[in-house]
C-alpha cells in the first residue's frame, strides 16, 4: 500500500517540480526562492508520511483538529532524507482559543488577520520562550468568502504588530479567487507583491518583509512568476482523498 502511495506521489512531485522550474526560468526567478508547502488537508495520515517520507518538509494544515493526528505522527521523525524534521505551517484562519494548541507545534502561522488574534499568539509565544514567523493576511481580491484584512487596513496593523516582540511579520499571504483560467489570478498576486513592495518602502516594520505566501494547485505557476516565495499545493501534490 505504502509503495504504491508513494509512487504515485513520486510523480506528482515531479511533475510539479517540472512546472515550477519552468515558471522559475520565464521569470528568471532562481528555484531555491521558492518554497513548497505540501498541504495534507485533504489525505490520510499515511499519504502525508509518505510525502514526509519523500522530502517534502514544510507541511500546511488549515485545521488543528484534523492536523492533530498527523502532527503527532509526523512532528520529531526524522525523514531519512537528510532534511531534518518535519515543519509545520498552519495556514487556515485561526481562533483565539485555538492558539494555545497551535503555537509551539506549527513553526510558521499564515493567517494573521487582525490584532486580537496576534496578540493571543504574541502572548502564547511568549510564555513559551520563542518566536513565531507570521504572514499577515490580505485579501486582496476582496471578495466577501475570503478572510484576511483589506489592504488598506495594513499599515495601521502592521504598525500595531510591530510592538509585539514574539511575533515575527516575514510577509503577506493571500489566497485568490478561483478561477478557470489560471492567467485570471495575476492581477491579485501582482496586487500582492505591490503591497509588500510599498509596505517595506514605509518601513512600518523594524525589518522589511521578504516572503509572499501565494499559489495554489490550479494557480502556483502565475504565483511564481509574480513573485510567490511559498506556495501552498495540496490536490495537485500529495492529492485529495475520499
Ligand atoms: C487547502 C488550501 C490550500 C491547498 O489547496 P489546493 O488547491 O488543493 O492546492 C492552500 N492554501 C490554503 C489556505 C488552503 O486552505
Amino acid at each position: 500500500m505504502t509503495n504504491t502511495i508513494k509512487t504515485a506521489l513520486s510523480e506528482r512531485i515531479e511533475e510539479v517540480e517540472r512546472r515550477i522550474a519552468a515558471a522559475c526560468e520565464r521569470s528568471g526567478r532562481s528555484r531555491e526562492d521558492v518554497n513548497i508547502i505540501a498541504v495534507t488537508k485533504y489525505v490520510s495520515l499515511e499519504t502525508a508520511e509518505a510525502a514526509y517520507q519523500l522530502g517534502l518538509q514544510h507541511l500546511g494544515e488549515n485545521r488543528w483538529q484534523d492536523a492533530k493526528d498527523k502532527w503527532e505522527a509526523i512532528s520529531g521523525k526524522d525523514s531519512g532524507k537528510g532534511s531534518g524534521q518535519a515543519i509545520w505551517h498552519f495556514i487556515g484562519s485561526l481562533q483565539t482559543n485555538k492558539v494555545k494548541d497551535v503555537i509551539g507545534k506549527f513553526t510558521y502561522i499564515h493567517s494573521i488577520d487582525r490584532l486580537s488574534l496576534a496578540q493571543a499568539i504574541d502572548k502564547r509565544a511568549s510564555q513559551l520562550g520563542i518566536t513565531v514567523p507570521c504572514f499577515v493576511q490580505v485579501n486582496v481580491s476582496g471578495e466577501d468568502s475570503k478572510h484576511g484584512i483589506e489592504p488598506e487596513q495594513l499599515p495601521v496593523l502592521l504598525t500595531e504588530l510591530k510592538e509585539l516582540s514574539s511575533l515575527r511579520i516575514i510577509g503577506l499571504m493571500t489566497m485568490a479567487p478561483y478561477e478557470t483560467e489560471a492567467e485570471e489570478t495575476r492581477p491579485v498576486f501582482r496586487a500582492l507583491r505591490e503591497l509588500r513592495d510599498e509596505m517595506n518602502k514605509r518601513e512600518l516594520l523594524s525589518e522589511p518583509m521578504k516572503e509572499l505566501s501565494m499559489g495554489m494547485s490550479g494557480d502556483f505557476a502565475v504565483a511564481i512568476e509574480e513573485g510567490a516565495t511559498w506556495i501552498r499545493l495540496g490536490t495537485i501534490l500529495v492529492g485529495k482523498e475520499g
